[in-house]
């Protein structure tokens, strides 16, 4: 069985979780330690947290921003629910707006249309590590006045220019879970601050809404309430964890994006020929490998190519329901202009296997596969 995902470790994850076990402090700190300490040098980030998950993440953004009843958020429908729940949990109104078809990230066309003087937050989601146009958004949001939270849950190490992702908007927001390219043991997530006004607020929200990280640095010497907050930062066995495969990011990039580049490269016929289509990697940007997806005419051409690589043991997934369709969607939030891409490309996308343990020869095979199913057809 070739497998669409499986988690990777480099190897080190074990001695680095014992060498914190050994300080006996478990807890987690918005102090630095190596990986922040790291991320914040190579990523030129204000400050750093590692929290629980990327999920905690968008929710200390929401309540960092004190986002109310009445605001809105602009966010693609094309999106996990943990984007839109953060900002719903305090209330607000979601604005959903369509994709573009190239890179399935929000449509800045139509984020515009979608701006009203409630409108707070943009939410720009790049999508399988592949860059929003982050200069035009800021041109944006600096015209109207609105902050930018960047869900760069995939897309850790990827480059809009010469700028990390997730450094760019006011706060970003990064995965570690075991699905993302690096992993900080199962769950976890990082919140890049990027606004200096925000830092000593986040540090009380993160620490369940007290002063505690000024008590434990000694400023003061009893801790109380100050704030709205709760528990959000990621354990020090799972810091751990993170730094072990924080040494094997360059290595993981790497690998994973010339498995990419074999994919493009493998169904080059079939993308020429308008059988198949794929992403478009913009040219300001520089990818991290996350996923590599087709789109097949239709839905039910997506569903019998998958049963067909199902058949010959290789898995593969469709992704995101359009949250504006959904259940919860359609309570908290409003589709605002078309939808031409949304529904439609959502039914036709189809992600290929692509993980640290696929072989050269699975890659390969893979492809001819994909070949063999169009060939058929
Ligand atoms: C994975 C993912 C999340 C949630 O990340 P967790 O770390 O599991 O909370 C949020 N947004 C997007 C776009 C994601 O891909």
């Amino acid at each position: 069985m070739i497998k669409f995902n499986e988690p990777f470790y480099t190897g080190n994850e074990i001695s680095h979780i014992q060498a914190l076990m050994a300080t006996k402090k478990l807890q987690g700190s918005c102090d630095e330690n190596k990986s922040t300490d790291y991320l914040k040098q190579i990523m030129q980030s204000e400050e750093v947290f590692l929290v629980h998950s990327c999920t905690a993440a968008l929710e200390i953004a929401a309540l960092a921003l004190d986002i109310k009843p009445g605001d809105e958020v602009i966010m693609p429908s094309y999106t996990y629910v943990s984007t839109a729940n953060a900002f719903v949990l305090r209330g607000a109104k979601i604005i959903f707006v369509d994709v573009d078809e190239k890179t399935m990230n929000i449509d800045l066309v139509e984020v515009e249309k979608a701006i009203t003087p409630q409108t707070k937050v943009i939410v720009p989601v790049h999508y399988g590590g592949v860059s929003c146009d982050m200069a035009a958004l800021l041109v944006l949001a600096n015209k109207h006045d609105i902050v930018i939270v960047e869900d760069a849950a995939q897309a850790l190490f990827s480059k809009y220019q010469t700028q990390y992702l997730g450094t760019i908007g006011h706060l970003g927001c990064v995965s570690l879970h075991e699905t993302k390219n690096i992993t900080a043991g199962g769950e976890g997530g990082i919140l890049f601050v990027n606004d200096k006004k925000l830092v000593n607020k986040i540090k009380m929200i993160v620490e369940k809404g007290t002063n505690r990280s000024e008590f434990l640095s000694g400023r003061i010497n009893k801790y109380t309430w100050q704030t709205v907050g709760s528990s959000y930062l990621m354990s020090q066995l799972n810091a751990g964890f993170f730094m072990a495969q924080i040494e094997g990011a360059h290595d993981i990039t790497k690998r994973r994006t010339a498995i990419f580049k074999s994919y493009l490269k493998g169904l080059a016929d079939l993308i020429d020929n308008k059988r198949i289509e794929t992403l478009e990697i913009p040219a300001y940007n520089e990818a991290n490998g996350h996923l590599f997806y087709i789109k097949t005419r239709d839905e039910s051409e997506r569903n019998q190519l998958k049963n067909f690589l199902k058949s010959k043991h290789i898995e593969s997934t469709s992704h995101y329901e359009p949250l504006h369709s959904s259940v919860a969607g359609k309570k908290y939030g409003t589709y605002v202009g078309t939808d031409r891409v949304t529904s439609k490309d959502s039914k036709r996308l189809l992600r290929l296997p692509l993980h640290m343990h696929l072989s050269n020869a699975d890659v390969e095979e893979v492809i001819m596969r994909v070949k063999e199913f169009y060939d058929d057809v």
